[in-house]
């Protein structure tokens, strides 16, 4: 009888050793490895701070699977849960709104703010089949809107006529009133950037938000930008509500830690990546894979 307890005790403990359980020595180790790469990645301290503490919470006490190392099994759960973080996988561009859907581009001066709006374009015209307007509101820099018609022309859809003189918020009005007569299905609005945050561009982007009540905010950044991403986040998402993230530069060696802190700020999801000079060179957002390239 006895003989027979302890061989089934024996058993049940022989097997928990051998599936073994998270202690917080093997978690504290892998998770300092992480934390490295992460900030390597360049996420931002205080997102690589919370994310570590969700996974030290998450992680301890876990099952570790027969065929790897605890070491190994916290980095499967790090990385499931980066991609939990990142996603939703392929969200692509809300248009679920009433003809025309307005688009608003957001972001700093050199993010790719103007080429992706030429990209997006492109997308929708031929992918989606949709009939796009472009039009820009960069008044500080007839450069800018010289480049954006241009982009136009190549992506094979209309820009707004420039007029000069008008303010920001003036050719917004006059662009909403071309999309509607000329029975466009969505507009693009590039709107000037600047190198870094100040309250003039804050102010100017609220104002353009409330006349053109765009269904879609796109915050542009570069995958190179590393603690900056989260005040430039913060700034856009607190004056005009983010919908959505479009990470340029992919194409680059930047590991993309940016995207985890974007999302952390806004909650709002990575819709499209841009991954070279070329209009078409837009892609869908995979979070298992630059949740893998994060890691390094
Ligand atoms: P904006 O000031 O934010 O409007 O930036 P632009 O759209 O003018 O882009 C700045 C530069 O970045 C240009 O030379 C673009 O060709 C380049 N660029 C934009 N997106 C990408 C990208 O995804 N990959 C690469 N390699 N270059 C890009």
């Amino acid at each position: 009888m006895f003989d027979a307890l302890s061989g089934r005790l024996t058993g049940i403990l022989d097997r928990l050793r051998r599936r073994g359980a998270l202690s917080e020595a093997d978690v504290a180790e892998a998770l300092r490895e992480v934390r490295v790469a992460l900030l390597e990645a360049d996420v931002a301290l205080p997102v690589v701070r919370s994310f570590i503490e969700d996974v030290r919470a998450k992680a301890v006490g876990e099952t570790v699977l027969r065929s790897v190392t605890p070491g190994q099994q916290v980095v499967k759960i790090v990385h499931d849960a980066l991609v939990a973080m990142l996603g939703p996988p392929a969200p692509g561009i809300d248009l679920n709104a009433p003809a025309p859907v307005v688009i608003l581009m957001l972001g700093l001066q050199g993010s790719g703010k103007t080429t992706s709006a030429g990209k997006i374009a492109l997308r929708l015209r031929t992918k989606d089949r949709k009939r796009v307007l472009l039009a820009s509101l960069d008044t500080q820099r007839p450069a800018a809107m010289e480049q954006l018609a241009t982009l136009a022309d190549r992506a094979g859809v209309m820009s707004l006529p420039i007029v000069p003189g008008q303010k920001p918020v003036e050719i917004a009005r006059r662009a909403l009133g071309e999309a509607r007569q000329g029975g466009f299905d969505v507009l693009v609005l590039d709107t000037a950037g600047r190198l870094a945050i100040d309250e003039a561009l804050m102010a100017e982007v609220a104002e353009v938000a409330a006349v053109a009540r765009p269904h879609e905010k796109l915050l542009v950044v570069d995958a190179m930008t590393g603690q900056d991403a989260v005040t430039v986040a913060r700034a856009f998402h607190e004056k005009v509500g983010v919908t959505g993230i479009v990470m340029t530069r992919m194409d680059g060696d930047a590991r993309g830690g940016a995207a985890l802190s974007m999302r952390a700020v806004t909650g709002a999801p990575i819709r499209l990546i841009g991954v070279g000079e070329k209009l078409d060179a837009l892609e869908d957002f995979h979070p298992e894979r630059v949740a893998g390239r994060i890691l390094g």
